[in-house]
This record gives structure tokens, sequence and C-alpha cells, in this order.
């Protein structure tokens, strides 16, 4: 989680847009498919002068801050960078980066060859994938510009990383939208067999007027009961691998503390450096509103360091953002927990952000299941 120094907040996690277009068209992608069409001005991939830039920014703020940070390829699809690319950022961003800095990237998966893992291992890259459960769920809105399902290909490319006992531990976990019409259970046991060892879930994207696909009215509970239904999938299972979501909001029901946005009280430092080297915010704010994602300002790796960026009257007013303001959440009991959810879920054209997340109900929903079964284990250990 991210704090001040001296009016300068620290670098939590900075997403390298490394390739501005996929090789999947999922019909829910918030790149593609929320009106916001800023991907086509950018190169289609990143130059080496860009990775440099970054690479050497990056190498001077983590000599200014005290904390390491991540760093996440991005795309698009990362892996449309190709084998040489990839294998030369990978290589300049670790010389500039050493251990304890996480270097990782969030792939579709499909192009997770062998001789893509070789450059993966030697990096020390570690790997999110995203798939969304069994082949039924996954190949109905991830597919490619065909209309083809990618089910099988994911799996493969999983189950390459899975199959080398040197690559197994680069796969930190897989990574599913929710299809609040897909059976918790069934989603909960196909991420399972991928061995992933942790998964996490995500909510389709949406926001007060143009309500997440599968939500029938802002009160409604979908995926508040999808929720519930993979936290019970997930209590019955005697080997369970870690549920990010899940964890994070049963540590924050008995008092701990979460490990990412979305939910909680923290706040977090991220950045997204987009394929021509500008800086901008956290990309899922392109669910607000086209442009939403953008300062005002134009930022740029060639031109502005982290720390003036960082330190910026624009990245604070970013920062404060993530705090819910809407009164209705400043007087909710399920504040420490839900935090507000995700920023650009609370936009409505008419208050902007003055919202609670359009997953309010949902939230509530989840939060009280996992309150009853926080004193039903405190009643029976007292018993
Ligand atoms: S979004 Fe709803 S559950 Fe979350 S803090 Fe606000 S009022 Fe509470």
């Amino acid at each position: 989680m991210s704090f001040a120094r001296g009016g300068v907040h620290q670098l939590d996690t900075v997403l390298l847009k490394v390739a501005s277009r996929c090789n999947l068209d999922c019909s829910y992608c918030y790149v593609y498919h929320m009106g916001d069409e800023a991907w086509r001005d950018q190169p289609k991939r990143m130059s080496d002068a860009v990775v440099d830039q970054i690479a050497a920014r990056l190498a001077a703020q983590l000599a200014v801050q005290e904390a390491p940070f991540s760093v996440v390829l991005h795309g698009g699809e990362p892996l449309l960078l190709g084998a040489r690319r990839l294998e030369r950022t990978c290589e300049t961003l670790r010389a500039a980066l050493p251990h304890p800095c996480g270097i990782h990237i969030q792939t579709n998966g499909v192009l997770l060859s062998d001789a893509i893992i070789d450059i993966l291992v030697r990096y020390d890259v570690g790997v999110s994938v995203s798939i969304d459960g069994p082949q039924a769920v996954h190949d109905r809105f991830r597919r490619d510009h065909q209309g083809k399902g990618s089910h099988a290909q994911v799996s493969a490319g999983i189950a390459r990383i899975m199959a080398r006992e040197d690559a197994r531990p680069l796969l930190a976990g897989v990574l599913a939208v929710i299809d609040p019409q897909s059976d918790p259970a069934e989603v909960y046991a196909a991420l399972k067999t991928t061995g992933a060892p942790s998964f996490d879930v995500l909510p389709r994207d949406g926001n007060w007027d143009t309500l997440p696909f599968g939500k029938a009215a802002p009160d409604s509970v979908e995926f508040g009961t999808w929720l519930s239904g993979l936290l019970d999938a997930y209590l019955a299972d005697p080997t369970p691998p870690r549920v990010r979501l899940l964890d994070d909001m049963l540590r924050l029901t008995l008092g701990g503390f979460a490990m990412k946005e979305g939910v909680g009280g923290a706040d977090y430092g991220i950045l997204v450096i987009e394929p021509d080297g500008s800086v901008e915010k956290n990309d899922t704010l392109k669910v607000a509103g086209s442009g939403a994602d953008r300062f005002g300002y134009r930022w740029s790796v060639f031109e502005h360091s982290f720390a003036e960026i960082l330190g910026s009257d624009e990245f604070l007013a970013y920062y404060r953002q993530q705090r819910p303001y809407a009164a209705v959440c400043a007087a909710c009991p399920d504040l420490g927990i839900c935090g507000g959810g995700m920023v650009a879920h609370r936009w409505s054209n008419a208050r902007g952000y003055d919202n609670p997340s359009i997953f309010c109900a949902d939230q509530r929903l989840v939060i009280a299941r996992m309150r009853a079964l926080a004193d039903a284990a405190n009643a029976s250990q007292a018993a």
C-alpha cells in the first residue's frame, strides 16, 4: 500500500502496456468495448527506447522510495511483444529492478509457448493467466477475432507451465471474470484443476448508468449470490488454493488487512504506462467513461520523473479518489471491509464518483455472510 513521504507518494504497482492490441476479442473487455478508443492512437508495441526510459525512471524511483514495487507487463496482450522484444524488455527491467521488486505478466495465455516460458524463467517473471472457468463459461465471452473460443489454448498454456519444474513456481495465479449466470462451484472446481496456487475473481464492469452484465438493478444481488456460492465451495474444500478476493474480505472481517485494491481501507499507488511512454491512471477507470483514466496534464517518462508525477496535485487527487466520499459509505458499518468498491464502479453521470459502488448490495450480502461465519466460529470457540 502506498503512503506519502514528504508529500510524495510511493509506487506500489506499475502496469506497462507493452502491447496495445490483443489476439482475443473478449466481449466484456474494458480496453476495447467500453467506448474508449485511445488504444487506436498508441503504437502496437512498446519500443525499446520507451522500455529503456521506463527502466531508468523506475530505477531512480526505487532509489528514493523506501519500499520495492511491482511491474506488470500488461496490454492488450503483452505476449504480442514477441520473443525477442519480451526477452529484451525483461532483461532491461530486471537489470534496473533487482529483487525484491517483482516483475509479472498478466496474459490471456494463448501464446505461452516453451520458448516464451524459457524467457519468463530466465528473468523470474511471475505469471497470471486469465481463464474464466470451465470451457462453456470461458468460451462464452473469451473468444478470438473469428469468434472461436480460447479455452483449449489457454488451458494448454497453463498446462505447459505446470509441466515444467523450473516454470511451475512462476504461476502466481489465474484470474476469472465472473459470469453471474454460471455455477460458482463449477467455476471453483475448474480453476482449481489448473493447479494454480491462487486465483482471483473480478466482477463484470459497469457503473450506475451502465449496469454490469447480469445485474438486473442496482439493488439486485446476482454477484453477491454468486460470490457466496464461491465462498461455500472454498470453505468446503479441504485443500483450498488461495482465493485473493475472498481471503482479503475474510481477513478484513477478522480485523486484518487486504492485499489489493478494491476492498478495505488501504490506498495504492498505481500508475499505467502506455506504449508511447505516457503515464496515466489505473485504466480500470475507463469503465467510468472515455478518458476517465487520463490525467489532465500529459505526463511522460521522457520528460518527467516518477517523483514529479507522484508529488503532483493531480496524482494526489487521483490517489485520494480511492476513498469513497458518498455519505452512505461514510455511515456504512461495512466500510472497513468493502472500502466503497472499485472507484470506477461508483460512477454515475449525474453525481460523478459521489455514489456507493454499483455492487453495494452484493458487497453487503457477502459481508453479512462472512460476519455470520465469524460470529459462529467465535461462538463455537467460546462454548
Ligand atoms: S459501497 Fe455499500 S457496502 Fe460498500 S462502503 Fe459503500 S455503502 Fe457500504
